[in-house]
């Protein structure tokens, strides 16, 4: 058969965060003693009472179709804590719950895309968004950033970037890989931005609720009323409540824009599973005490896992601010050689690490930034010792 199939989705790469987390897992089945720094899940278990509140929707059986956008408790839910955390006002009609983040980006660009329209991505970024984009029929324009600058992107970089087809740019604070946070002037800067050149800012604010120290998020929607019009802020439950099985993720956006991805979402998926927005109602209008006990954990491992990359000739870090990852940089290693074979990249190291060592890394090259590996700090402080125990190890083998 010669019928051809689809450029933009033969274009796509599979994601590397999640293949190299399933290896992980995989090589732990068969026995072996794996340290996961991989994909940024959570180790806890999902709070009991979302889970009780999944069980009862079983039990209550609503488990039919729901409203293709979701339901609309849970759309209230929402937008009180859109109102209360993010000082941004959406009305429910305004908010849009799919399955999970990706699925919430998906949508976000299906709505706002047309075919050659630039997106404009600050590298390093998460793998998913250019490939998001592409599928939607934008082009991503990366812009690499600065160590620095603590790998944020300035106003001069993002002016040389814009050109007459940028339709948006995609802001994510906390950041995933760095942990970085722009602050409330940087913020401000991208939104007088985006608000004289018109675009759309996709402000991905999945990390909202991992952040350490004295620095606090800043929603880019709650600035102004203008910026309000040209945002969209994306979320999901999956980092802040562990709950990245349960596949919910949301919007608030212009209430065209919702519209449009609600119209969408009702051909494409029809509505998020009815029981995980049940438990979504419960984790998001319940007791917040288990994310900041969560969140407390994962501040003694960044405390930890920051003090143990210092501690290794050869990598260095900016401390990170939030989210759960360190993004570490291995320019001094380049060049170096682990049993006669030259280090050219990060993607070697993880090779070398994961075959030899039994840790898995995610090496950045497809995030933008093939000279860094990211680890997650999202496991035990057991394991991260014992994991950087390896990597020093490793490091240490290294001959000129
Ligand atoms: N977002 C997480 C990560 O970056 C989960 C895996 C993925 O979806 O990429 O590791």
């Amino acid at each position: 058969m010669s019928l051809e199939l689809s450029k933009k989705a033969l274009a796509v790469k599979p994601s590397s965060t999640l293949e190299i987390t399933a290896k992980a897992k995989e090589m732990k089945n068969l026995g072996k003693d794996v340290i996961g720094f991989g994909a940024g899940e959570p180790d806890f278990d999902t709070p009991e009472h979302i889970c009780i509140a999944a069980k009862r929707a079983i039990d209550d059986g609503f488990t039919k179709y729901t409203t293709a956008s979701g339901i609309t408790e849970l759309k209230e839910a929402i937008a009180k804590k859109f109102h209360n955390f993010n000082h941004i006002d959406y009305s429910p009609e305004q908010i849009v719950i799919s399955n999970g983040g990706k699925h919430a980006l998906t949508n976000v660009f299906t709505a706002i895309i047309n075919e050659g329209d630039e997106v404009i991505i600050p590298a390093p970024y998460w793998l998913s968004y250019p490939e998001i984009v592409k599928l939607a029929g934008g082009t991503p324009v990366i812009v690499r950033t600065q160590k620095s600058n603590s790998y944020k992107i300035t106003i001069e970089e993002l002016e040389a970037a814009f050109t007459e087809k940028t339709k948006a740019f995609i802001l994510n604070s906390p950041c995933n890989p760095t942990g970085m946070l722009y602050d409330k002037e940087e913020i401000q800067q991208i939104a007088d931005f985006a608000v004289e050149h018109d675009i759309y800012i996709i402000s991905d604010e999945i990390y909202e609720n991992l952040c350490y120290g004295k620095e606090e998020p800043i929603s880019i929607a709650s600035l102004n009323e203008e910026i309000y019009k040209r945002t969209i802020t994306v979320n999901g439950l999956a980092k802040s409540y562990a709950m990245t099985g349960w596949r919910i993720g949301y919007t608030g956006a212009p209430l065209e824009i919702a519209k449009i991805m609600g119209s969408v979402q009702s051909h494409q998926t029809s509505n998020p599973n009815s029981i995980a927005q049940m438990a979504a109602l419960a984790a998001i209008s319940g007791d917040q005490t288990c994310v900041r006990v969560m969140n407390a954990a994962f501040d003694e491992r960044r405390k930890y896992i920051y003090e143990r990359v210092c501690d290794i000739d050869g990598l260095s870090c900016i401390e990170p601010k939030g989210a759960f990852y360190v993004f570490v940089d291995i320019n001094e290693l380049i060049g170096k050689k682990y049993n006669g074979q030259e280090i050219t990249s990060a993607a070697d190291i993880a090779r070398f690490l994961i075959e030899d060592y039994y840790v898995a890394i995610i090496p950045c090259d497809d995030f933008g930034f093939p000279d860094h590996f990211r680890l997650s700090y999202a496991i035990s402080v057991n394991e991260i010792d014992k994991g950087m125990d390896r990597i020093k190890e490793f490091c240490q083998t290294l001959t000129e």
